[in-house]
């Protein structure tokens, strides 16, 4: 444990944004809450803030505790507003907890926050309060996450996928596999320690139908990344084409504003920019790259600008891959082709895409040669935005399962989580290997207790501290 979250602290913050508006709210958390919140608040009932119940908003004034350098004497009133109480373990963060409302300037609200600190509550680190949440037991990993990216969501489907998070589907369906997997496991250790009392209530046929079963759910639970993945982390995603196709004005299109260059000068777009971008239900991570251009001839800037290009199409999960139909095709387009149909690019999801459709009309155009059948291609126009629906239908069928009832179905959102879930499949497998082969059980015991540890990864309310902070770091201070 970080030195810096000392648990007994109090900790107070303002957990809403900073700015002008109509109310903010000062938060106070920790053993000394009431105490912190008794020196600063002052009912206008002159009746002591203890003799309310919790959860009660009470109607006062913030008064400047001693030694408060905006007056060392004490006692001047910075605001008025409501102060509610909440005992732990009913609230937020588990511990007694004060929430001041006073009026939301930025001056004012700073001011209460200080009186809470010269009051005897230390500054509040970021994602403090639901750090110290998760410590009380109050939420679990699955939470967490999904409460980060409820905060951070951009779009309707990311505050769905967010909102199931926050409700523990993933970690309810972990919880009911761990279960079942801890009912197998005693079955053989019975076996395994009592062999002469005949206590094994599972035969080896039962055992391996039990794994197979929840093998079968992991992986159909698992298989729920891709679409979860796409929505809430994103899938990065490049552009690329020979010069002058038209990658500029598509990126353009895509991020709904003049973010790159479009020139008729070949080789104007010599940085990797990036943005994320939501196309339909999918967020992107795009990359707007220089193309694949033979380096002979080019400057050093344009040359690192072509490696950084080949590091993100490397990287990249999906590819944009743009041909200019109002020329003839060259060679460079074709080198385009036989590169993303060859063995690097396996697995990667491609959109063929034909630009400058509000030149050709309704012409039949044709894509270069070598196109694999059956692949998604879109005819469009950056200028016009026409084929655009058709795009995201292809990048939506690429990478969102439509039968996914989003907010209703446990869904993975996290690598973490895609990765706990890996390893326990495959502890699984190999226990149901090691069973079929006739090995004995305390091989096989071995391999469930692993697939039972992935899987309390997901479910457990402990987690290793790199965890920890990488999830909490992403949350704001006061939240
Ligand atoms: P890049 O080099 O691949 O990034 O290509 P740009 O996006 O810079 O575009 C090259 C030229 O094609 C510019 O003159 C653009 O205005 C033009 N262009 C790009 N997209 C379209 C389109 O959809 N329709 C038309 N008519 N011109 C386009």
């Amino acid at each position: 444990m970080n030195a810096s979250y000392g648990i007994d602290d109090t900790v107070a913050a303002i957990s809403t944004p900073l700015g002008k508006g109509g109310v903010a709210v000062i938060r106070i958390s920790g053993p000394e809450a009431l105490a912190v919140a008794g020196r600063v608040f002052r009912p206008r009932s002159g009746r002591p803030l203890t003799d309310y119940p919790p959860r009660t908003a009470v109607w006062g004034d913030v008064v400047a505790p001693p030694h408060m350098p905006l007056c060392p004497a004490g006692g001047e009133v910075l605001d008025d507003g409501l102060c509610t109480v909440f005992r732990g373990p009913h609230s937020y963060t588990g511990e007694d907890t004060v929430e001041l409302s006073c009026h939301g300037g930025v001056l004012v609200t700073g001011n209460v926050l200080t009186a809470c600190l010269c009051a005897g509550a230390r500054q509040a680190l970021p994602g403090e309060f639901t750090r110290r949440a998760f410590l009380n037991g109050r939420l679990d990993l699955e939470k967490a996450e999904a409460l980060g990216n409820l905060l951070d969501a951009g779009n309707q489907e990311q505050v769905r996928l967010s909102r199931a998070g926050m409700n523990g589907l993933l970690t309810g369906q972990a919880g009911e596999l761990y279960g079942v997997l801890c009912g197998v496991l005693a079955g053989m250790e019975a076996g395994m320690d009592f062999p002469e009392e005949d206590l094994t209530e599972l035969t080896p046929e039962e055992i391996l139908t039990a794994i197979r079963q929840c093998l079968t759910r992991i992986r159909d639970t698992a298989a729920t990344y891709r679409t979860g993945h796409a929505i809430a982390e994103g899938v990065p995603a490049v552009i690329c084409g020979r010069p002058n196709v038209g990658k500029s004005a598509f990126y353009n299109r895509l991020v709904g504003r003049e973010a790159a260059m479009v020139t008729d000068i070949a080789g104007t777009t010599r940085d990797v920019l990036t943005e994320t971008v939501s196309l339909g239900r999918v967020t992107l991570r795009l990359c707007d790259t220089a193309g694949l251009r033979d380096c002979d001839g080019m400057d050093t800037v344009e040359r690192m600008g072509v490696e950084r290009a080949r590091r993100a199409m490397a990287e990249a999960e999906l590819i944009f891959a743009l041909f200019d139909p109002t020329r003839p095709y060259e060679a460079e387009d074709a080198a385009l082709v036989s590169q993303l149909t060859g063995p690097d690019f396996a697995g990667k999801a491609v959109v063929w895409v034909t630009t400058k459709a509000d030149l050709t009309g309704s012409r039949e155009v044709a894509f270069p040669d070598g196109i694999p059948a059956g692949s998604l291609t879109v005819r469009l126009s950056s200028r016009s935005g026409a084929g655009f629906d058709r795009l995201r239908d292809a990048v939506e069928s690429a990478f969102i399962d439509g039968n996914l009832r989003l907010g209703e179905e446990a869904v993975v959102f996290s690598a973490r989580q895609a990765a706990a879930l890996a390893d326990c499949a495959a502890a699984l497998e190999r226990a149901a290997n090691a069973l079929d082969s006739g090995l004995t059980y305390d091989i096989c015991a071995d391999d469930i207790r692993e697939a039972l540890a992935a899987l309390g990864i997901l479910c457990s309310r402990q987690a290793r501290e790199d965890v920890l902070t990488e999830i909490f770091s992403r949350f704001c201070v006061g939240k």
